[in-house]
């Protein structure tokens, strides 16, 4: 059977029309599905410096439901989401956002699935649920349908096609987060949870995209920062999620981890019935490059394509779409960069700098105030180094900006970094100031 890689829901049309046993393996564990709509999805970061959002769901029909609950709402935290400049995103987790009507399954507290009732998809499941209930002996009552098509009734005009007009590069099968790395490289670390066997099978999923036509090029060390581990990620169709951490400003990604989940049986050589190590983790390194899913059923056979089967190896050789937008994200292997020509853009020269936030913590935006001459608003923008952005740096953006005042107003994670500004990428840059963020 085969399982989502990521959890994207207008690429179910797939799973649904090619492996009918999915859903009807989630409706029957999931101890809640329910109907609802979004009412509320906002996102904060908790003590541990992680963001999350909290999601509010009025329930308009419960069409399972094993734990003798009847909500009216459900409330529960999800990981990922965006505060001031910062984003996480867990690239396989269910997402929900304020509006969406969505079929729920999990618990009263803990998603397992979501699928946004409002495509052709929705309906499928929809269908399929009732036709379970059906062959179970547990129809959908009169009641909860009439409720249900209340509901679907004040949706108003279905989406007649979302996942057509969603694929946005059909042709080419590449497709993209929107962030990247600022440099064409990144390290990896592996946590103790990973088994000693994995690191060769982990290695060559790297090796692959290194040598996919791009200057790209992960590469192991041991004291990374950005770690993959095995971990419990719940009974849902998740194999392996990718947390890519980044700033919505820049589009600059400063942080990714992956984990792969210890419910399901590993294997790295591609035994059958299990799940192939390489094959899993050249796709989620696929997203910590910056890639995501092609949407089109021509582009199956892809590494970056959705979903994988147990026993399955296909993934570990790159196709045409994954090597493509590894190219269009890095550069072409061999290209040089156009270096920057000797500029006459002005260094910007400060005056004045102060942190406008009595205490610089992790979990609240930090005002940082500049004062100066030659910043070109346009431009201009803050290369921090240290912290999260090591030695390579972060490039973040004003919030405000004038010729001789800017504001940055950033939610930074916890760290010693050092700031400087430039009139763009490549220009000289001002003299340094420092600030420390702590925790909390
Ligand atoms: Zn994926």
């Amino acid at each position: 059977m085969n399982r989502l890689l990521c959890f994207a829901p207008l690429l179910l049309v797939t799973a649904l029309s090619a492996q009918h046993k999915t859903l009807e393996d989630l409706t029957k564990d999931a101890p809640l599905i329910l109907a609802g709509r979004v009412t509320s999805a906002d996102s904060y970061i908790a003590e541990d410096g992680e963001i999350y959002t909290r999601v509010r769901l009025e329930v308009a029909a419960v069409l399972k439901n094993t734990e003798d609950v009847s909500p009216a709402e459900l409330a529960f935290d999800i990981k990922g989401g965006q505060v001031g400049d910062r984003v996480v995103v867990f690239t396989d987790a269910p997402r929900f956002e304020a509006g969406e009507d969505v079929l729920y399954l999990g618990t009263t507290t803990q998603p397992e699935e979501k699928i946004n009732l409002a495509s052709a998809t929705g309906r499928k499941a929809l269908d399929r649920i009732r036709q379970y209930r059906e062959d179970s002996g547990t129809p959908v009552s009169d009641f909860e349908s009439s409720r249900l098509n209340r509901f679907l009734n004040r949706q108003g005009k279905l989406n007649s096609d979302p996942e057509t007009f969603l694929d946005l590069d059909a042709t080419t099968c590449s497709a993209y987060m929107g962030p990247k790395w600022s440099t064409p490289a990144t390290t990896y670390g592996l946590a103790s949870s990973i088994p000693s066997t994995w690191a060769s099978a982990i290695q060559a999923a790297a090796t692959g995209w290194n040598q996919g036509g791009s200057k790209f090029a992960f590469s192991f060390s041991p004291s990374s920062p950005h770690t993959i581990s095995l971990a419990d990620l719940g009974a849902g169709s998740t194999l392996a999620s990718t947390r890519v951490e980044f700033f919505q400003s820049s589009q600059q990604m400063v942080r990714f981890s992956m984990t792969f989940n210890n419910r399901y049986t590993w294997t790295t050589t591609g035994q059958a019935g299990q799940f192939d190590v390489q094959n899993i983790a050249i796709h989620e390194l696929g997203h910590a490059l910056g890639l995501t899913h092609p949407s089109a059923s021509t582009c199956a056979e892809e590494t970056m394509w959705f979903s994988a089967g147990a026993g399955e190896t296909k993934k570990r050789s790159l196709e045409p779409g994954d090597k493509n937008g590894l190219v269009t994200l890095y550069g072409a292997a061999g290209t040089t960069t156009t270096p920057t020509p000797a500029t006459t853009v002005a260094t910007p020269s400060l005056t004045y700098f102060a942190l406008a936030t009595t205490k610089a913590i992790a979990t609240k935006p930090l005002a940082i105030v500049f004062r100066g001459t030659n910043l070109i608003p346009a431009n201009i923008e803050a290369l921090l180094t240290g912290g999260v952005c090591g030695a390579t740096g972060c490039t973040v953006k004003p919030a405000g900006a004038s010729t001789t005042d800017l504001v940055f107003l950033n939610t930074i994670p916890a760290g010693s970094y050092t700031i400087r500004l430039r009139n763009g990428a490549g220009n000289p840059l001002s003299t340094p100031n420092t600030f420390t963020v702590t925790a909390n």
